[in-house]
C-alpha cells in the first residue's frame, strides 16, 4: 500500500484559500509540473524543493521524484485535495487504535464506530462523547476539507520541515498540523 504524509488544518472544517496554499508550495518548489488537474484534487510532480521542505530521517535510497510509466504512482508527489464539501477522513492499513482524550481508553471497533470525519460515538470505557477530531490518533490519521498529500513519504520516515509547516499557518491565517495515513484515491 502507498503512504501519504498529510497535512491539514488544525480545524478539520476549516477551508483555508487554497490558492495561498498553492501560492506557497510552488515559491518553496515543492512542486513542479501539473499532473492532474481538477475542481476537488489537483496533483504535481514534485520539485526541487522537495527534497529540502521535507525533512527525511537517515538515507531513503528508494526515494524517486520522477514515474516509470503512465500508471505508475509509487514516486514522491504531491496532491492539494479540496475543497471538499465535508470534512474528509484519511486512516491507513497500519493506522492503530485511536484512545479516547478522556480516558486515554483504546477504541477497539474504531473502524466501524467512526466511519468518518464528523461521525460521533460514545467511548466505551467512560461513555463521553467523542468524535475524529478529539481521539488521539497518534498521527495516524488526517482529516479536513482541505489537505496537502505528499505522496509516497511513509510514517517515521519524514517530518515537514518548518519552511513548509510555518509557511503554511503563516500564508492561511490558522494552525496545522500533520499525520500518515494510506495514500488517497487517484488521481
Ligand atoms: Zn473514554
Amino acid at each position: 500500500m502507498n503512504g501519504s504524509l498529510y497535512l491539514f488544518p488544525d480545524d478539520p472544517t476549516a477551508v483555508p484559500d487554497t490558492q495561498e496554499i498553492l501560492d506557497l508550495v510552488r515559491e518553496l518548489e515543492i512542486i513542479g509540473a501539473p499532473l492532474h488537474l481538477d475542481a476537488t484534487k489537483q496533483v504535481y510532480q514534485a520539485g526541487p524543493g522537495f527534497a529540502r521542505q521535507v525533512i527525511f530521517a537517515g538515507c531513503s535510497p528508494h526515494l524517486r521524484f520522477e514515474p516509470e510509466s503512465e500508471e505508475d504512482r509509487d514516486f514522491c508527489h504531491v496532491a492539494l485535495i479540496g475543497p471538499l464539501d465535508r470534512p474528509k477522513l484519511l486512516t491507513g492499513a497500519q493506522t492503530g487504535k485511536p484512545r479516547c482524550p478522556h480516558c486515554r481508553a483504546r477504541l477497539d471497533d474504531w473502524r466501524a464506530r467512526i466511519p468518518t470525519a464528523e461521525a460521533e460515538t460514545h467511548c466505551p470505557s467512560c461513555g463521553q462523547a467523542v468524535t475524529a477530531t478529539t481521539l488521539d490518533w497518534r498521527q495516524q490519521a488526517a482529516m479536513g476539507r482541505v489537505l496537502l498529500e505528499l505522496r509516497n513519504v511513509f510514517p517515521g520516515e519524514a517530518t515537514p520541515g518548518d519552511g513548509l509547516s510555518k509557511g503554511l499557518a503563516q500564508a492561511t491565517g490558522m494552525a496545522w498540523r500533520h499525520a500518515w495515513a494510506d495514500m488517497s484515491p487517484l488521481p
